[in-house]
């Protein structure tokens, strides 16, 4: 038995096979420079794509029947449709891959068409999927991206958050990295999985560990590789107690948020994807606290378009069903990067160009989004809040610009909702001017993981500093205490979106400071609302 530890980012015990993880095990060959090579590829795999349909349509007509077959009849003639092949000549041209024109393109008609109202159209988007993702297939000699057959353990070097809105989402059963740090954005995606995870271990990424059984244990920081039998024995007992615990909690499931002295509490879940609002829902989230639009922008080649933004904001604010979701627009920049907006490189990337800083400076990038946030508000209560917030007159020019859009759709005819408008107070300039900012928007959610790193002066990403990122610094605590003052002062409701929000240490004094809201990852929810019941506060 191999061991080790790390700092946990996320509690529970995993049990199953490691997979190594390698970085370039998840691109797509770039192009070799000459586009008429890159479009023979294409064309070649295209019709090895189709054949292989049509030798698979036959088979199922045989097996299955007629109705079976036609899905795969449908899908050949789906990769010759001539929308998709001019779009993939097109990318080609502009020097994309076969490879990546193929995935591009087709992950793009799939958006579009799971964006129509027709069912059945709607119901064709995962046939354009599976039937571009073919011709990838092919094209990658039969890899594709980084794939796990069974569920696992999943051991990298570090992963960007970019690497980890890819990677396949309900096969990972723990994340176990060398770097990184428990308050970067890979973490916080853990969280929202609900997955153990540690950080900074001594791991060594060498294959011969791949396939091996692992036990990953996220309270304590450890890991095992070739467990003997009485760790798998102590493991094994571990995590039934485990489950246990999240047994006891489900009398939670469905209750109001409310302490003793009848004090409602909003307990609301953070979601990076469309995905996760299911989570949401599955663990008795009272709303959406933040989604954060970014990753919508992570794991892809070029923007969202309006139609695809559109398609993943309804399809939260549906699955949510009329709970309310609380949109943040994108704050790309730091360690959320992105190539094809092709940012400058930065000295200090966490106090450069990021967040409203690129909204207010694009609008070509801040228009979709702000459509699509729109739009989507027809089918159920939505808000949205801006990320890095330092001054009024940010707020000012978001205000006129949003209601700019609303005019501009409700002219084109176009169904809106009531949408309300809030900031993010994650700068302490923010903080200190929140008597101001609270007189110009609905609410406030308050940032806690960018609070703390900007009050500080402490780097979140820097694993080192991990001990000196204190976010029950006094300094944090005061900042926090005056926000919500300040937001009553106003009549505005405040909340807590940051990673803080979680922390059952600091639920009483959040509730007596006046938070309104805490929004925390899915899996915390139904802990949360118990210590909220169990309060006696006011
Ligand atoms: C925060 O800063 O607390 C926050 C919620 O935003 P993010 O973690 O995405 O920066
Ligand atoms: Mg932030």
């Amino acid at each position: 038995m191999k061991q080790g530890t790390g700092r946990p980012a996320y509690s529970g015990v995993a049990i199953g096979p490691a997979y190594v993880y390698h970085k370039e095990s998840n691109q797509l060959p770039a192009s070799c420079g000459d586009p008429a090579v890159e479009q023979q590829k294409f064309d070649q795999a295209c019709q090895t794509a189709c054949d292989q349909l049509g030798a698979l349509a036959e088979k199922t007509r045989q097996e299955l029947g007629d109705e079976q077959a036609q899905i795969m009849e449908v899908q050949q003639m789906m990769l010759s449709d001539l929308d998709f092949l001019d779009s993939v000549a097109d990318m080609i041209r502009a020097g994309a891959s076969a490879a990546q024109a193929a995935q591009e393109s087709g992950d793009s008609f799939s958006a579009a068409f799971a964006a129509m109202d027709d069912e059945y159209m709607k119901a064709r988007s995962v046939d354009i999927k599976d039937a571009s993702q073919r011709v990838v297939t092919i094209l990658c000699g039969g890899k594709t991206g980084f794939s796990m057959q069974e569920p696992g353990i999943l051991v990298a070097d570090d992963l960007t958050p970019s690497e980890t809105v890819q990677l396949p989402k309900d096969k990972i059963l723990a994340f176990v990295t060398r770097q990184g740090s428990s308050n970067s954005h890979t973490a916080i995606l853990a969280r929202i999985m609900n997955i153990p995870s540690l950080v900074q271990t001594q791991i060594t990424l060498d294959d011969s560990i791949d396939g091996k059984m692992m036990i990953v244990d996220g309270f304590e920081g450890h890991y095992y590789i070739d467990p003997d039998s009485e760790t798998m024995t102590n493991m094994l007992a571990k995590q039934k107690s485990a489950s246990a615990y999240r047994q006891a909690l489900e009398q939670f499931r469905g209750k109001e948020s409310i302490t003793k002295a009848d004090r409602k509490v909003n307990v609301y879940a953070n979601i990076g994807n469309p995905e996760d609002a299911k989570i949401a829902m599955s663990g008795d989230a009272e709303g959406i606290g933040l989604m954060r639009s970014e990753f919508l922008y992570l794991g892809r080649e070029t923007f969202p378009t309006e139609e695809e933004l559109f398609a993943a904001y309804k399809s939260v604010v549906e699955t949510m069903d009329g709970r309310r979701v609380v949109i943040r627009t994108l704050d790309i920049g730091a360690d959320k990067q992105v190539d094809y907006f092709g940012l400058e490189k930065e000295e200090n990337p966490a106090l450069g160009y990021r967040g409203i800083r690129i909204c207010l400076t694009r609008e070509d990038i801040f228009r979709p989004q702000m459509r699509a946030i729109y739009r989507a508000s027809a089918f159920g209560p939505v808000s949205v809040m801006f990320p890095m917030i330092t001054s009024v007159w940010e707020v000012r020019k978001i205000k006129e610009f949003c209601a700019q859009i609303r005019s501009e759709l409700t002219a084109e005819g176009i169904a809106i909702g009531e949408v309300e408008l809030g900031i993010m107070v994650e700068t302490p300039a923010a903080a200190v001017i929140s008597d101001v900012l609270a007189k110009e928007v609905d609410f406030f959610s308050v940032g806690t993981n960018d609070l703390t790193q900007y009050t500080l002066a402490i780097d979140r990403q820097n694993a080192k500093l991990d001990d000196f990122y204190d976010a029950h610094h006094p300094a944090v605590l005061a900042l926090m205490a005056m926000v919500a003052k300040n937001a009553h002062a106003a009549g505005i409701w405040c909340g807590i979106c940051g990673e803080l929000g979680a922390d059952l240490s600091l639920t009483e004094e959040f509730i007596r400071m006046g938070y309104d809201e805490l929004s925390v990852s899915p899996g915390r929810v139904l802990e949360l609302r118990k210590k909220i019941c169990e309060s006696e506060e006011s």
